[in-house]
């Protein structure tokens, strides 16, 4: 791809200057190409190490029509995976919650993408665009906000830059330097959990269906990739997570067929198991004048249920929305007034979200038996109550809620 690099010394004035060219950055650029709104992406790593993370996630159907929104779905789909149901249980319980297709009339109930499919269609459609600039790699290393603009230094290889724009946006991640420079204070905590992430090949006939399952000791998620391969995030508490990930390979299958209950045939690991430690979190602000905190930076969650990414997805489209309509309006798009419709739209559906995946992991990973038998009802009602059915699986499809205008018409 030809990417456009900035290498001048000199002051360079941009309408927005986003940090991180994580999937929910490149996304923000993507939605506003062609807006008349001038961008600078500036993102610390090289574009395709930026690119090139095999991790898998889920993608809602709300995110997969915000892509076919933006127009690179097309791009996209044919590398991943695709799935007509999904199949909820807990531990060895034999009263299991399946939705299906039928349940929402649509095609698939979900996609599982991998971050190099997603990022590298996003870069191919950011290039040659005549409104979009890269500074990559470039490090934000700090930002003066002003009343009327922020001044933005970046740090290259070569150089020091300084940037003006009349808006930041903070999609630098977890652990986000905007939000720290801002001091915008974030509430949350850290789980007793890690997630122990792999990828692996397997000999079952279907490759359809995504399983969420509850196990004491905390969820395991199997998502469907093409190949016969599956995206596993299983979580543990922190010693045991060790445990598996030292475990030797064949140790280790043994203990995967005895957690999905020998439903995936003879497996084979094809990447190396990485643990991530989980958390919740919610900043206390999502934006002040001049800056705008979207993605984790704003926001995570514990990946049961695969809705971090989806969140900062939406938090993409919405935000590109009001700053288009301010745009056109004339309004400054750095201004609070505009900034606060984008925090009101979002904070509290984030909010809603991040409480029903804590939800889930504490109710589950759990086997006080008053709370066994409370969940199993859950369970044996959730499959029976069909209301009660659709309105779960419309919340995990990212089908509750506000929906971006972006994504109205697919
Ligand atoms: C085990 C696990 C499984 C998950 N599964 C799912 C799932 O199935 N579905 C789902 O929706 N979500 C899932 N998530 C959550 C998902 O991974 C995150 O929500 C998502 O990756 C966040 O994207 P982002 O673009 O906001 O941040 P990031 O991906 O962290 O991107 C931030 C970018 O900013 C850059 N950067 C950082 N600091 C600076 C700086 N100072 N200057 C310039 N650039 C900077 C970084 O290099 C990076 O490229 C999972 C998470 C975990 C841990």
């Amino acid at each position: 791809m030809t990417s456009k690099s900035h290498n001048n010394q000199a002051m360079t004035s941009y309408d927005i200057a986003i940090a991180g060219g994580g999937i929910v950055g490149i996304t923000l650029a993507a939605i506003l190409k062609n807006s008349g709104l001038k961008v600078i992406i500036i993102e610390a790593k090289p574009l395709a190490v930026a690119a090139a993370r095999t991790q898998a996630y889920a993608f809602s159907l709300l995110s997969s029509r915000i892509y076919e929104g933006i127009g690179v779905w097309q791009d996209i789909v044919p590398h991943i995976g695709k799935f007509k149901r999904i199949r909820l249980s807990d531990s060895d319980f034999s009263q299991t919650v399946q939705f299906e297709t039928t349940d929402l009339n649509t095609d698939y109930l979900g996609y599982v993408a991998q971050h190099n499919v997603v990022s590298t269609a996003l870069q191919k459609y950011l290039a040659d665009c005549p409104n979009i600039d890269w500074l990559c790699p470039g490090e934000v290393t700090n930002v003066i906000y002003q009343e009327q603009i922020a001044q933005v230094s970046v740090r290259t290889q070569e150089t020091e830059h300084l940037i003006e724009a009349k808006l930041v946006i903070g999609a630098d991640g977890v652990r986000s330097h905007l939000r720290s420079l801002a001091k915008i204070t974030t509430r949350g905590w850290k789980y007793w959990q890690s997630c122990v992430a792999f990828t692996i090949k397997h000999t079952a006939a279907q490759n359809d269906t995504a399983f969420e399952r509850f196990w004491s000791t905390g969820p395991m998620g199997v998502l469907p990739l093409p190949g016969n391969r599956c995206q596993i995030v299983w979580t543990n508490p922190h010693e045991r997570a060790k445990k598996l990930q030292a475990l030797s390979e064949e140790e280790f299958l043994e203990e995967l067929t005895h957690y999905t209950q020998g439903s995936l045939g003879d497996l084979t690991l094809i990447s190396d198991r990485v643990i991530f430690p989980v958390q919740l979190m919610q900043c206390d602000r999502y934006v002040q004048s001049r800056l705008a905190l979207i993605g984790d930076a704003a926001h995570c969650c514990h990946p049961v249920g695969g809705q971090g990414l989806n969140l900062g997805i939406r938090d993409a489209a919405s935000l590109a929305q009001i700053l288009i309509a301010a745009h056109d309006q004339g309004q400054d798009i750095g201004s609070l007034s505009v900034l606060k419709k984008y925090e009101t739209w979002r904070k509290q559906e984030n909010l809603a979200i991040l409480g029903f995946t804590d939800f889930l992991d504490r109710f589950f990973s759990n086997d006080w038996l008053p709370i066994v038998i409370i969940r199993r009802l859950g369970l044996w009602l959730m499959s029976n109550l069909r209301p009660l059915k659709i309105f779960a699986l419309q919340l995990m499809a990212g089908l509750k809620g506000r929906t971006p205008k972006l994504a109205q018409n697919n």
